[in-house]
Order: C-alpha cells, then sequence, then structure tokens
C-alpha cells in the first residue's frame, strides 16, 4: 500500500479519470464571476452557463462537448458555516466533469462510481456508499439499484429543496440552467454519530453521512414566473451533466483524518496558527484556529484573482472575512497582524494548481497586512466605545443584546470579548437579545446571498416601507441639500445618531450616485448645522429609496434634519473610467465583431472591468487597435450627452442595450456626440446607462488596456485604466524596465535583446550540465552495461537497484530507462539524493509487479511520498540510503 493520497494527487487523478473518459481539461476559471448575477463562483457549471443553454462548446478553439476542471469557488452563504460544521468550507475547490448535451445520467452515475470505488482511484468502501435522489426520478433510481448495484434501501427521495440544483430552483429561481440533482454520501462511521441512513430522511442534517459529490442533470432553463407565480421550466434543447465534488471533503475521506483541518492542506495552516498563538490546536480555542485557517486561504484567492476589501460588493464580503479571521486571531491572543504570515503556506500548498497565487504572493500578503492594522485599529475603537457605553452603567446591569449586536457589526467586536470585559465593571450581557440581533442579521444576509446580492447595509424592506422615492440630482451637480427621512440600524428605524455611530441615512434629494450598471456607489460626506458625517458607500433599493451607509464623525443627527451632501472628488475619476468603459465596448465591438456582448462590468474610481463574450484570447495587435480607437475618440474632445427617451426610440436610435437586462418604458441613453473610423467604417457610442459620465470625451485623459484574460467559458476580461491612473500606471512599468535594465548593466531599449542573449545563454548552459549529469550517471552506471547494479531476486523478480549521486528530474528518469533497457531486470530502482524513481516492465506488471505500490513503502523509508502507476512511479526522498535499504523488505 502506499500512503493516503494528497489533495493535489486526488484533484490530478480525478482529472485524470475523466480524461480517460473522453472530457477537456480545462483550468480553473477566476473566483470573481464574470455573471452580474452573482458575486463569486459558486460552482464548477457556473462559467459554463452558456454552454448548458446551447451556445457552441468549443473552448479556446478546441471543440468538446465534454469537460472536466477543478474550479475555485466561494461560497458567502457558508462563511458563517466555517468552524461550526466541518464540512463547509467558504472557499473549495469543486472537482467536476460537465456534458453539454452528449452523454446523460447513466455514465454521470457509473463514472462518479467507478472513480469513488475503483482501486486505481479513490478505493472507498463501497459499502460506505449512499445517495439521495430527486423524488420522482426512477431513471436515477434505475442506474443506481440495477446497473450499479446500490441496495435500494441505501437511497433516499427528496423534494427541490434538497434535490434540484440549484436548490429550490423551480420556485425561487435564479433563472437559468437547473435541473434534478444525485447526492452521493459516505458513511464516516460511528465515530461522527450514531444516526443511521435511515434517520437522514427527517434530520436532513448528520456529521457522520457526509455529502460529497452532487450530480446534477441540468435540463430545464428556469425562467421568470408567471404572474400567479406559476414556476418556469423550460426544456433546454438538449440534456446536460454538471458534477461537483468537494476535494475538501474527498480528501479528507480519503486520507481518513478527522476533519478538513487534519488534512494535508489544512493541517499546516492550524500549526501555524498554533505556533502564533501558543495555544494548542487540542485546546478550546479550536473554532478559531479552524477560522483564521479556512479564512485565509480564501481571502488569498481572492485577492490573487484581483479584488481587494473595500466597502461594497466582492471589497465587502473580502472585508467581512477578513475581519472575522482577524476577530479569532484577536481571540487567540494575536494584538499584532499576524494573518499575512500564512500566506505562504498557502501558496506552498496550492501554488502548483493555481498560478496565480504564486505571482501575487507579495501583493496578497501586502493587502492582508494593511487590512489588519486597519481592523486592529478598529478594535482599539471599539474597546474605547464599550468603556464608555459600561462606564455610564450601574454594577449588576445588563447590557442590551442589540448594544453588544452593534459593537459586533460595526467593530468586528466579538460578543466573548463584550463579555470579558464587561464582566469587569460586573455588567453581564444579554445574550439571548445579542442572538436575536444576530440572527435578524444573518437571516437578511442568507436572503441576499441566495442571489448573491450585496446586502442592503442591514436595512430591510420593512424600516424603508412608506418612504418616497430619492430625487437624484448628481449627474450634473456634486453637492446638493436634501432632508433626512429615515435613519436605520440594524434592520430597524432609529431616532437620532450620535457621533462614532454608524448607520443608513435616507435623504429627499441627493448627490450621491448608488451603486449600480457596474459603476460603484459615491463616497463622500454629508454636512449639517453642528455635525459632519462621512458618506462611505451608497446603494439603493429596487424601488429607488437611496441609502447613504453613514458615519458620524461629528453632532447628533435626526430625522428632519436639513443637510448638504457633498460628494468625493474620486467621482470624477469614476466618470472618467465609465465613459471609457463605453467607447472600449464599442472598440470592441469594431475590432473584434459584433458577436462582442457585455457580460459584466465594474466601473471605479481606480480602474475598470469589462466582461464580454468572445471565443479566443486578444492578440496583441488587436489589443493596440482598440486602445487606438479609444484614444481617438479622447483626443477629438467630443461632448458626452445624456438624455431620456421611450425605449422604442432609443432602440431606434440604435442604442446598445444589454441583453437579458429589464429595462423601464422611459431610459436613459448616453451618447458620445462624434464617431472615429476603424478601416473605413465610422464607430459610434451610443448606450442605455444610467450611470455618471463626463461631459467631454477629452477629460479621460490617458487610455491604457493592462490585459485580456479568461473568466469563464467564451467570456473574456479585460482590465483597463483612464486618466491619472493609466499615467500612474505607465510611470510605474517605465521604471520597472528602467530598473531591470540597471541590473542588467543595459539601456531599457536594449532590454529584450538583452534578455533573449540571456536566455541563449542559459540554454547553453542548460544543455552543458545535462550533458555532465548524464556522463556522470553513466560513469556511475558501470559505463552503461548496468554493470553496478547486480540483479537480484526479490518476491519473484529480477530486481536492479542503484544509487546515482548528484542526479535528479530527467536524468534521473532517464537513467532509469537505460538501466531496464540495458540491465535485463524485471524492476528497477534508482535513487538520486531527493528523488526515488521505479520502473517495471510490460511482463513483470502482468505478472503483478506495481512501481507504485512498491515506491510507497520506499519512500516512506526514506522520509518521503510518492505513488504511480503500476509501470512507473517516482518519490520525492530525503534519505536514498535508507529508501534502498527497505527494499529487501518491501516485497
Ligand atoms: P451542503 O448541503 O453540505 O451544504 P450543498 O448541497 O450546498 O452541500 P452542492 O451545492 O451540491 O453542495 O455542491 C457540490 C459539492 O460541493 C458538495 O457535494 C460538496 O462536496 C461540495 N461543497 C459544497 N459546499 C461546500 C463547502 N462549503 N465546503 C466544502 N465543500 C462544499
Ligand atoms: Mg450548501
Amino acid at each position: 500500500m502506499t500512503g493516503p493520497l494528497s489533495t493535489s494527487d486526488i484533484r490530478e487523478k480525478y482529472l485524470q479519470f475523466f480524461e480517460s473518459k473522453g472530457h477537456l481539461r480545462l483550468p480553473s476559471y477566476s473566483t470573481v464571476a464574470p455573471d452580474p448575477t452573482t458575486l463569486f463562483t459558486v460552482a464548477g457549471m457556473q462559467p459554463f452557463k452558456e454552454q448548458f443553454m446551447g451556445a457552441p462548446a468549443v473552448f479556446d478553439g478546441v471543440p468538446s462537448k465534454r469537460v472536466t476542471t477543478a474550479q475555485k469557488c466561494l461560497r458567502i452563504g457558508d462563511i458563517e458555516n466555517v468552524g461550526r460544521t466541518l464540512r463547509h468550507c467558504s472557499l473549495l475547490e469543486m472537482l467536476g466533469n460537465f456534458s453539454f448535451g452528449d452523454y446523460f445520467k447513466r455514465e454521470a452515475l457509473t463514472w462518479a462510481w467507478e472513480f469513488l470505488t475503483g482501486p486505481e482511484w479513490m478505493a472507498l468502501d463501497s459499502s460506505r456508499l449512499y445517495a439521495t435522489i430527486y423524488q420522482d426520478d426512477e431513471e436515477a433510481f434505475t442506474i443506481w439499484t440495477q446497473e450499479i448495484g446500490l441496495p435500494p434501501e441505501r437511497i433516499l427521495r427528496f423534494g427541490a429543496d434538497e434535490n434540484f440544483w440549484p436548490a429550490d430552483a423551480p420556485k425561487e429561481g435564479p433563472n437559468g440552467p437547473c435541473g434534478p440533482c444525485s447526492e452521493i454520501f459516505y458513511d464516516r462511521g460511528p465515530t461522527y454519530g450514531d444516526d443511521t441512513w435511515a434517520d437522514y430522511a427527517d434530520t436532513r442534517e448528520s456529521a457522520r453521512f457526509l455529502e460529497i459529490w452532487n450530480c446534477v442533470f441540468p435540463q430545464y432553463d428556469r425562467q421568470e414566473p408567471r404572474e400567479d407565480g406559476t414556476p418556469v421550466l423550460k426544456d433546454l434543447p438538449f440534456k446536460n451533466i454538471d458534477t461537483g465534488m468537494g476535494l475538501e471533503r474527498i480528501a479528507t475521506v480519503v486520507q481518513d483524518v478527522y476533519d478538513f483541518y487534519s488534512n494535508d492542506v489544512f493541517a499546516p495552516l492550524v500549526a501555524k496558527v498554533a505556533e502564533l498563538s501558543g495555544h494548542p490546536y487540542e485546546g478550546p480555542h479550536n473554532v478559531s484556529h479552524r477560522v483564521v485557517a479556512e479564512h485565509i486561504r480564501s481571502v488569498s484567492m481572492v485577492i490573487a484573482d484581483g479584488s481587494a476589501p473595500s466597502n461594497t460588493g466582492r471589497g465587502y464580503v473580502i472585508r467581512k472575512i477578513l475581519r472575522r479571521a482577524s476577530r479569532h486571531a484577536y481571540l487567540l491572543g494575536l494584538r499584532e497582524p499576524s494573518l499575512y504570515k500564512l500566506v505562504p503556506l498557502v501558496v506552498d500548498k496550492m501554488g502548483g494548481a493555481y498560478p496565480e497565487l504564486q505571482a501575487n504572493q507579495a501583493k496578497v500578503e501586502a493587502t492582508v497586512k494593511a487590512e489588519e492594522e486597519s481592523f486592529l485599529r478598529t478594535l482599539e475603537g471599539g474597546i474605547q466605545r464599550l468603556g464608555k457605553l459600561l462606564s455610564g452603567m450601574e454594577q449588576g446591569a445588563t447590557l442590551a443584546g442589540e448594544d453588544a449586536f452593534l459593537l459586533y457589526d460595526t467593530y468586528g467586536f466579538p460578543v466573548d470579548l463584550t463579555k470579558e470585559i464587561a464582566e469587569e465593571y460586573g455588567i453581564s450581557v444579554d445574550e439571548a437579545g445579542y442572538a436575536e440581533s444576530l440572527e435578524n442579521a444573518q437571516n437578511l444576509a442568507r436572503a441576499g446571498s441566495k442571489y448573491g446580492k450585496s446586502e442592503l447595509f442591514g436595512a430591510n424592506q420593512e424600516a424603508l416601507d412608506g418612504l418616497s422615492l430619492t430625487e437624484f440630482v448628481g449627474y450634473d451637480a456634486l453637492e446638493a441639500e436634501g432632508e433626512v427621512l429615515a435613519l436605520v440600524g440594524a434592520g430597524a428605524r432609529l431616532p437620532h445618531l450620535s457621533a462614532g455611530s454608524e448607520a443608513t441615512v435616507v435623504l429627499s434629494r441627493t448627490p450621491f450616485y448608488a451603486e449600480g450598471g457596474g459603476e460603484v456607489g459615491d463616497t463622500g460626506r454629508i454636512e449639517w448645522d453642528g455635525g459632519i458625517g462621512l458618506v462611505r458607500d451608497t446603494r439603493k433599493t429596487p424601488q429607488g429609496v437611496f441609502l447613504h451607509d453613514v458615519l458620524i464623525e461629528s453632532g447628533e443627527l435626526r430625522e428632519g434634519t436639513r443637510v448638504r451632501g457633498v460628494v468625493a472628488p474620486e467621482r470624477q475619476a469614476t466618470e472618467r473610467h465609465h465613459t471609457a468603459t463605453h467607447l472600449l465596448h464599442a472598440a470592441l465591438r469594431a475590432v473584434l465583431g459584433s458577436g462582442v456582448a457585455q457580460k459584466g462590468s465594474l466601473v471605479a474610481a481606480d480602474r475598470l472591468r469589462f466582461d464580454f463574450s468572445h471565443g479566443a484570447a486578444m492578440t496583441a495587435d488587436e489589443i493596440a487597435a482598440v486602445e487606438t480607437l479609444v484614444s481617438r475618440w479622447i483626443s477629438a474632445n467630443f461632448p458626452v450627452s445624456w438624455k431620456e427617451m421611450p425605449i422604442a426610440e432609443a432602440k431606434a436610435a440604435g442604442a446598445t442595450a444589454l441583453f437579458g437586462e429589464k429595462y423601464g418604458e422611459t431610459v436613459r441613453v448616453v451618447s458620445v456626440e462624434g464617431d472615429v473610423s476603424y478601416q473605413g467604417q465610422s464607430v459610434s457610442s451610443k448606450e442605455l446607462c444610467g450611470g455618471a459620465h463626463v461631459t467631454r470625451t477629452g477629460e479621460i485623459g490617458a487610455f491604457v488596456i493592462l490585459g485580456d484574460e479568461n473568466v469563464a467559458a467564451g467570456v473574456r476580461r479585460v482590465e483597463a485604466l483612464a486618466g491619472e491612473a493609466a499615467t500612474a500606471w505607465l510611470r510605474e512599468r517605465l521604471n520597472s524596465a528602467a530598473r531591470a535594465a540597471a541590473l542588467l548593466n543595459t539601456s531599457p531599449d536594449a532590454l529584450e535583446a538583452r534578455v533573449g542573449g540571456l536566455q541563449a545563454q542559459l540554454r547553453a548552459a542548460e544543455k552543458e550540465t545535462v550533458a555532465v549529469r548524464r556522463q556522470l550517471a553513466e560513469a556511475q552506471m558501470g559505463g552503461g552495461t548496468g554493470g553496478a547494479a547486480p540483479l537480484r531476486d526479490l518476491g519473484g523478480f529480477r530486481v536492479a537497484a542503484l544509487q546515482l549521486a548528484g542526479i535528479e528530474g530527467n536524468e534521473l528518469r532517464g537513467a532509469a530507462d537505460k538501466l531496464l533497457d540495458q540491465s535485463g531486470a524485471d524492476l528497477v530502482v534508482v535513487a538520486g539524493g531527493k528523488g526515488l524513481v521505479v520502473k517495471a516492465t510490460r511482463a513483470a506488471v502482468e505478472r503483478g509487479a506495481h512501481a507504485g505500490q512498491l515506491i510507497g513503502k520506499l519512500a516512506a523509508a526514506g522520509g518521503g511520498k510518492g505513488g504511480g502507476r503500476p509501470d512507473m512511479a517516482q518519490a520525492g526522498i530525503t534519505d536514498a540510503g535508507a529508501a534502498l535499504g527497505a527494499l529487501e523488505t518491501a516485497f
């Protein structure tokens, strides 16, 4: 037997298994979803939504109706579950195989079974496997019982709440591909509970029966329900397969360890947390260890994918995850930034499969550290605020649950800490009240996360009932007066706000743009007689009530107060990026063709991002052509105008609308009043858009495209900068080229030639090294006759074993080949300083030899681990002598 498979081994085996079943292996897409309805990629299928709906299944030019991936996913809804259940991570790797109108249920289920139970694959004990199916899915029942041979009593039937994906999609959405599913469970045994599979029909929650794999049969397109609420499920043009297995879960099962946190990826993280904090994992603090270890992985990945903590949308989620981790680090007694010290471990464990982690390690560490510093300051603020509250109370009194919750919500102040400090004053905390406030807030978050929408700053619909719609004047003005209509905190209306508190403010009239159409919400301040508040973000309800997230800096704010809103100057940078986005869109259509359709966008003060449908990576020439077109518009300094008009008129005028977006009767059209020409054709920009724009294109200033990447099948993402952000970026690039040139003793102009020359030198040197290593290997092998390795008879096989000093990698494998060729052995074992290779002839394999199994034993003796196929296996080791010394006993 070899040692347990590592997480990386399992990932690789899964992909290999499905390649052997005719699947095309694709790399993971970004965690940042292109789909405007969700913040993050939540499942392996998400990048393939279009293919399930009938779009051609062609991936960078390669057609394939079968695809397999290991997709990194982030599930906001599971953040609070981390540390509480043993089966939820916030970041998970989903192993998936997909069929776009090719194979269906039979193959999906029988292959899943083969992968889980096959001795070459996961080799799980089949008597521990169970399945659930959709209530009336007889087809799945027959396949499970008759073709696979699962006893009928090991199958449970559930409704759309469990066995439909997305759950409850017929009734509740989201729209798009969906279908019934069959889930596979693994019985972890009585250590985890004495419940039975029959109990699961009622409890639907078990630490013992763990769901490991969901096989979904997407055959419907869920559309808007009818007026009376009847669900609408349209048959898709063909039947599809979408399966998802959590790598963290299967690794924990295969490695037979107690929970995620003991598997090969998490154990080093947990150990590091214990080392930094001085609290062992096996102690009272283990929830904190888990939360820290798990969250740092998510945060690292999402930052590596280009997001950063902020107060809105994705950034807000990242901030929330980081602060939760920070809070737990604080509970472990860590008072200095420490989470960032875990990032290298994450990169070490996952950077191989996700090279973006390696490429962005420095950025991730710096971002995490800065956020920790600012959060620790906030915590100190919370301690002061709590001190004020407590010193105004009598001994023996109780701190209201809502106050404890506000401390948590505003300052990220853990309730345990609140209790601890309150105790010092002889004051207790109303924990039931705290739990109630927390639950209200969580219900809101859950309602929001189902559709992936970000929360409305804790303001629920009820608290906003009856408020009139806000008059928005911010297209033309950056300052305006209005009246405070409502103050809302933690879901309820508040009569007034005092300095230091934070709540949602509703105004009758506002200059602040509310997040929408890809554009971020405005920030700035509100001023009134005797006070100032910081506006940290702006959102609006679907009806059109604007919500300002405000921190009161000084004074007291009441309903009815007249305030003056002043938008921060960053808005101008945002406007530049917004108009630049329209120009980019028009230029992409001109250069790449009218197949380009917008899939999502982000418009912020510091950058823009644009996702669009297109089947291939952009060439350098295409990028340059698009950039040039945009620059032409800019230098022509055309006026930009906006006008409301009936939708029919807008369409007649040729305005670009977003496919699938709902528009009202009256729409706003933003036009650039002048065309540019591309290859003799004139190109114009006119879009339906509610965003804020510059008044003349010349205000945009510089424009630069940073790059083009793949975010979903057939969806590309371009990031670009405008104005000062563009100039600053270009300057930094030039400086970096200058620094690199200086390091190589040349000038930036000659840099490419110099690097080319160095590469040639390096290749020549490498060739020489290889030749020298080969000679060295041959010399040690007795001049190629294999004479240095006498044949031994072990377990009925002729075995040649050899230790080669200074030989690794390719040369080690080459030496093993040569030895097998020349020595007449059935099996050869070759050890270098750090590596071990075992090879067997085909005849020996037929007689039962297994290189993979043999190497597992040798590697264990040699202080390493490894595995492989029956005919060829390799391992990393630290002690070659010990590995070879174990040969006698390994057969
Ligand atoms: P659960 O009911 O346990 O939350 P789920 O029904 O949400 O699971 P699916 O959406 O069907 O799970 O996802 C497919 C697979 O992904 C699951 O079978 C599981 O192996 C894995 N998975 C789902 N959520 C998580 C998570 N939060 N952490 C780790 N793995 C997960
Ligand atoms: Mg779930």
